[in-house]
């Protein structure tokens, strides 16, 4: 098929959501179920890619394209669904470190990704192209073309502070060196990718997913643009939050929140996003931190946000709609 069968015509967006990886990739697939796929655009963190055997992996990207694709891996919580992971075991017998699992229906995301950047396409174009073969309506733009990078500086508890990528951190490490600070390289000098700032602008409801404040959202709003548009459309800007019950439902928010000083809960996430943020939804466990929601200005609504299932997540995503119509 050649490339411009994969370009779409321009959609109005009538929902934008930025989304991170796995917690974002739950609530999309509810609200693709909830309002027409072909109004919603995804706006995808990008900090998190890093190069494995020379290949470019987009853990955020893949998280949301194989779970909106229904090729995602349940049981795992990341990847497709029956993997097997031959190819990167294979690799262990010539010494190379294998700790980042790339299953084998996974490794042909990130070759055919890798060979298209090298022909000179944009990560844009590419995830348009990949999106497109999984079927999906919705439309998905990586936050930038540039490259952005979330580093993180942290110590072993009576080690010298060193600075980690995402994965070496969370997975190589087991998020077990202590978090000391976090920056996003690149971001600064970084551009929206064609259509962010649009979607941002036209959209009749911007969706914060629940997904990871510091190194999900962070970068987003790391890219010289985007915090400010979301903060003139202030009214239309709402949030789910990633944290119940003061923890996180899964993934390690807690110990990147904690050591920067944001309180985790749903106050500390209303807290954070507050500045460009009018409405958080948070779960109905939380019903105790409305008042101090409210009194730093943020409205609330709560509900179920536990998303067990795509059911569950849909009946979420329609009281979000809800909530900003
Ligand atoms: P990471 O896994 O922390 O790197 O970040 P992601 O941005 O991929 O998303 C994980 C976030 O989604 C975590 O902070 C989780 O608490 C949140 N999350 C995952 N599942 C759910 C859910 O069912 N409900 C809610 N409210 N949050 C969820």
């Amino acid at each position: 098929m050649p490339p411009s069968a994969f370009l779409r015509p321009n959609l109005p967006s009538v929902i934008a959501a930025l989304a991170g990886g796995v917690g974002a990739a739950k609530f999309l697939a509810g609200l693709v179920r909830s309002e027409p796929p072909r109004e919603i655009t995804a706006i995808v963190n990008v900090a998190d890619d890093q190069e494995f055997h020379g290949l470019y992996v987009c853990p955020d990207i893949d998280s949301v394209t194989y779970t909106l694709g229904g090729v995602n891996n349940t049981k795992l919580g990341w990847g497709r669904e029956s993997e097997t992971f031959r190819t990167i075991d294979e690799l262990g017998r010539f010494g190379v470190a294998n700790w980042f699992r790339l299953g084998d229906l996974d490794l042909a995301t990130h070759i055919f990704r890798t060979d298209q950047l090298r022909k000179g396409r944009t990560l844009a174009e590419v995830t348009n192209h990949i999106t497109r073969s999984f079927e999906i309506e919705a439309t998905l733009i990586p936050a930038t073309n540039d490259r952005i990078t979330t580093v993180i500086t942290a110590a072993a508890a009576n080690g010298e502070p060193h600075d980690l990528a995402m994965q070496e951190w969370f997975v190589r490490d087991r998020c077990e060196p202590i978090v000391r600070a976090v920056h996003f390289e690149g971001a600064d000098g970084a551009s929206p990718a064609p259509g962010v700032l649009a979607a941002l602008a036209d959209a009749e409801i911007i969706v914060i997913c629940p997904s990871n404040p510091v190194i999900s959202i962070g970068p987003l709003l790391a890219i010289p643009g985007i915090k400010d548009l979301l903060a003139d459309r202030r009214d239309r800007v709402v949030a789910i939050s990633p944290i119940v019950a003061g923890a996180p439902v899964k993934g390690p928010a807690d110990l990147l929140m904690r050591p920067l000083g944001i309180e985790v809960s749903c106050f500390g996430v209303a807290e954070q996003y507050r500045e460009f943020c009018s409405t958080v939804v948070f779960d109905i466990v939380d019903q105790d931190q409305a008042e101090r929601i409210e009194a730093v200005g943020v409205r609330c609504v709560s509900a179920d946000t536990m998303m067990t299932s795509p059911d569950v997540a849909a009946k979420l995503a329609g009281i979000v709609v809800g909530a900003m119509r």
